[in-house]
């Protein structure tokens, strides 16, 4: 059966959005959420995660509670076709779903598509994956372990893991590396970049810029600049992809990722809404945070009630900065905002109370 508003992706947007509807019932429209798992992923607890500071179950959102109270039906399956025209989306599982509006926030992938599925290397993003992969492979870290990509996700995983390993008896001179094709946290504020660095060397975790992945065998990872690094598991956070069913569906897109005007609607199928990482804002680049997608949440919402209806939809108008909290691996954090960086003992309480009040919202 046709919904009004397939809601394809539990991604940070839809959470926001399902949790506006929560409040403002819609219950004359027909919608559906698609996502494979009824939990998803909250991204600022990962490196909590990962060094060990939470349990899964403690980063998840709850997807099916959360639909349950904003009376939208839940299908667990992953889209692996979509065709804006026809407006149906196909799932791995063979069903099939049409709509007549939907609204599309899947995340994005990290590593290039020749990597993903290689033994050895586990990507990031999608979170999901990475999260049940780390459950499975973290066990023994005494072999190694190299990080690809320096942004502040990358730095704060490495933290994470030297964390880990310390937490495992390992010896802080266990191989820890982070490798980036250019310089690491290239995009960060000079006094956030200082200040992280710092903590990255008294870590022991080697920095090697400006050089790419040639080849991982054995347990050695081999760079194009020669260097040969010991690292049985290769964490792989850098790049972004959009799903190859979402590049090939025939929207207008940039680089990839199907371009949105500032009501979020795309530029050439204005019955189809993309929001999050995956979304290509016309009017200018956004970076790709979780922050940004959660405050386009509940605009989204209420343009997508609005379009049903023929009313005017709302703009959204990205922040110009935000204030990030960065994990330090054991229980301790830092921020940052308009390039000021603060270091004090109560930021990793801070940073956690704001984190659990989202997951459990
Ligand atoms: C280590 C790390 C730490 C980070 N920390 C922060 C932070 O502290 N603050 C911050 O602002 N940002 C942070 N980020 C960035 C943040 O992860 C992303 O910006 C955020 O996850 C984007 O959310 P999204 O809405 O695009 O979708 P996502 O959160 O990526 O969720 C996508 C959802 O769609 C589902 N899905 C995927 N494919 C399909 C499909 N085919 N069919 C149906 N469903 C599908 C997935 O299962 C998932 O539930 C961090 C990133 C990393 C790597």
């Amino acid at each position: 059966m046709r919904c009004d508003v397939l809601l394809i992706g539990g991604g940070h947007a839809h959470i926001t959005a399902l949790r506006w509807l929560k409040k403002h019932p819609c219950p004359h429209k027909k919608f559906k959420l698609v996502n494979p798992r009824a939990y998803a992923v909250y991204s600022g607890m990962v490196p909590g995660f990962v060094a060990g500071h939470f349990d899964r179950s403690e980063v998840e959102v709850d997807l099916n509670r959360l639909c349950v109270e904003a009376g939208v039906d839940i299908v667990y399956d992953s889209i692996v076709d979509f065709d804006p025209v026809v407006k149906t989306a196909t799932g791995e599982t063979g069903a099939s779903y049409s709509f007549t509006q939907t609204s599309i926030d899947v995340g994005i992938m990290s590593a290039p598509a020749s990597i993903a599925d290689r033994k050895g290397y586990l990507t990031v993003k999608p979170m999901s994956h990475f999260v049940e992969a780390w459950q499975q492979d973290s066990g023994n870290l005494s072999e190694g372990v190299a990080l690809i990509g320096g942004g502040l996700g990358g730095v704060e995983l490495a933290l994470a893991v030297r964390h880990k390993m310390n937490a495992c008896g390992l010896p802080t001179s266990n191989p820890l590396a982070i490798v980036d094709r250019s310089e690491i946290l290239s995009s960060s504020s000079p006094s956030l970049r200082r200040a992280l660095c710092e903590r990255l060397s008294e870590a022991s975790v080697t920095i090697i810029e400006n050089t790419q992945v040639r080849a991982h065998e054995n347990g050695c990872l081999m760079l194009d600049s020669g260097q040969f690094l010991t690292a049985q598991l290769v964490l792989w956070t850098a790049g972004a992809r959009a799903p190859g069913w979402l590049e090939k569906s025939g929207l207008e897109t940039s680089g990839g990722f199907p371009v949105v005007n500032s009501c979020l609607q795309s530029i050439s199928h204005p019955d189809i809404f993309i929001s999050g990482d995956v979304a290509s804002l016309q009017k200018g680049h956004i970076p790709k945070a979780g922050v940004y997608a959660v405050r386009q949440g509940p605009i989204l919402m209420q343009n997508l009630i609005a379009k049903l209806s023929g009313a005017p939809l709302q703009d959204y108008d990205p922040q110009k900065d935000y204030l990030k909290l960065v994990s330090l691996g054991a229980r301790s954090a830092i921020a940052e905002k308009w390039g000021h960086t603060i270091q004090l003992p109560g930021l990793w309480g801070l940073k956690t109370l704001i984190d659990r009040s989202f997951v459990q919202d």
